[in-house]
């Protein structure tokens, strides 16, 4: 079969799309939009809603093998393609990360450390999970959110009612709050013959709720790069994973790990892995769907990732693209609405020379913080 099908039309299916290519595969998405930035890159399109299937059934005719980068389609969705063509990774994975309750009922029974937390089904479920966890922690609808959309940070008693109103009426589930150090991720691929591949470990910066850089290697103790790492093979071994899995974890002020949340697809944080990597994480994506061997996951350089997010981010595209160090990937989308990430860019660094605070926001050029006022 040379026909990948991506269920997605968003930047992940655009940067798979193109890495199926380099491999002599065509991809062929499905996506509601006709000319979004997978589409564009894309041998075939299926224009469908994930919910209607006869689009899905359209679409999973014309693939060999099926993958997803948009990863809530329903049940029944998932049903119908592996009824008709193999989907990897499969359905029960993808059921698993769509619920945070499964996913870290899942991590538990495997032994895999997690925040602690409680369902919260009612307002009483709320009141409980309050006293158990103390202030603050948070709130978090059990489906659908991204980009820390569906959650809130809840800091005393008088804050609940209105926490739950407004989550509500989506199942819930409460977080004790993790004093984290830092945050990391690990991408991991494995195939169906068990082969796996572990990239380095990734040190990832939010704003806004939105992953805003990532620095790789990640700026911690080796043995605790390998216990990230082993983690995450843990958790791609007893999924029974075939495909690429992002999994974020904090670090805790104690030096231990805990889950947060994984992601059965190529995963924002690993953009550097492009330009940093011989086989980056959508290639070894690619190759473990479809069923080709894994290679190790070398990385020749360090690596500096930042997003390109909403106008403000792509007013500077020509600075960005005049800049020498700035390795720039561009999503195609036409709309630059506030929040929505548009690119990204690299900036690699000699093996071992990450440089501190000051050499990273040099380095990013036009796309550096500017520094706040009085330090001016
Ligand atoms: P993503 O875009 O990564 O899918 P999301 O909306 O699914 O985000 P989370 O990853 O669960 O949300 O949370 C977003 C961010 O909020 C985390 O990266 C972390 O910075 C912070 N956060 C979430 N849960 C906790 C927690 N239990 N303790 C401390 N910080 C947390
Ligand atoms: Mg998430
Ligand atoms: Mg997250």
């Amino acid at each position: 079969g040379r026909v990948l099908g991506i269920v997605g039309g968003g930047q992940l299916g655009r940067m798979s799309a193109i890495a199926a290519a380099r491999l002599g595969y065509r991809a062929h998405v499905l996506t509601p939009e006709a000319d979004g930035p997978a589409a564009q890159v894309s041998h075939g399109v299926t224009v469908g809603r994930y919910d209607d299937h006869d689009a899905l059934r359209r679409f999973a005719g014309a693939v060999d093998v099926i993958t997803f980068e948009f990863e809530n389609i329903s049940a029944d969705g998932l049903d119908l393609l592996s009824g008709i063509r193999p989907v990897h990774p499969a359905g029960a994975i993808l059921r698993i990360s769509q619920d945070r309750i499964a996913e870290k009922s899942f991590m538990g029974e495997n032994g895999v450390p997690v925040a602690p937390w409680h369902a919260v089904e009612n307002r009483a479920d709320l009141d409980r999970a309050a006293d158990a966890l103390g202030y603050p922690f948070i709130l978090k609808t059990t489906r659908l959110g991204y980009d820390g959309k569906g959650q809130a940070r809840i800091h005393s008693a008088a804050e609940l009612d209105h926490a739950f109103d407004t989550l509500r009426p989506h199942p819930l589930v409460a977080e004790g709050m993790v004093r984290f150090a830092c945050e990391v991720s690990v991408m991991v691929a494995r195939n169906a013959r068990g082969d796996i591949s572990t990239f380095d470990v990734t040190e990832n910066r939010h704003r806004n709720g939105i992953l805003d850089i990532s620095l790789a290697p990640a700026r911690i103790p080796p043995a605790l790069a390998a216990q990230a790492q082993e983690l995450a093979r843990r958790i791609a071994t007893a999924l029974g994973l075939i495909g690429l899995l992002g999994v974020e974890m904090f670090v805790d002020h104690d030096g231990s790990l805990r889950v947060n949340e994984i992601a059965p697809r190529p995963h924002n944080s690993g953009h550097w892995t492009m330009n940093a990597c011989p086989v980056d994480q959508f290639e070894m994506h690619v190759r473990a769907v479809t069923g080709l061997p894994l290679p190790p996951a070398i990385r020749h350089s360090d690596a500096v990732m930042k997003n390109l997010i909403g106008p403000d981010d792509m007013a500077l595209w020509p600075e960005i693209l005049a800049a020498p160090r700035l390795l720039a990937h561009h999503y195609g989308k036409v709309e630059a609405r506030p929040g929505r990430k548009m690119g990204h860019v690299n900036v690699l660094f000699p093996a071992g020379g990450l440089p501190g605070e000051f050499g990273v926001e040099a380095a990013l050029g036009p796309l550096a913080t500017p520094p706040a006022d009085d330090a001016a």
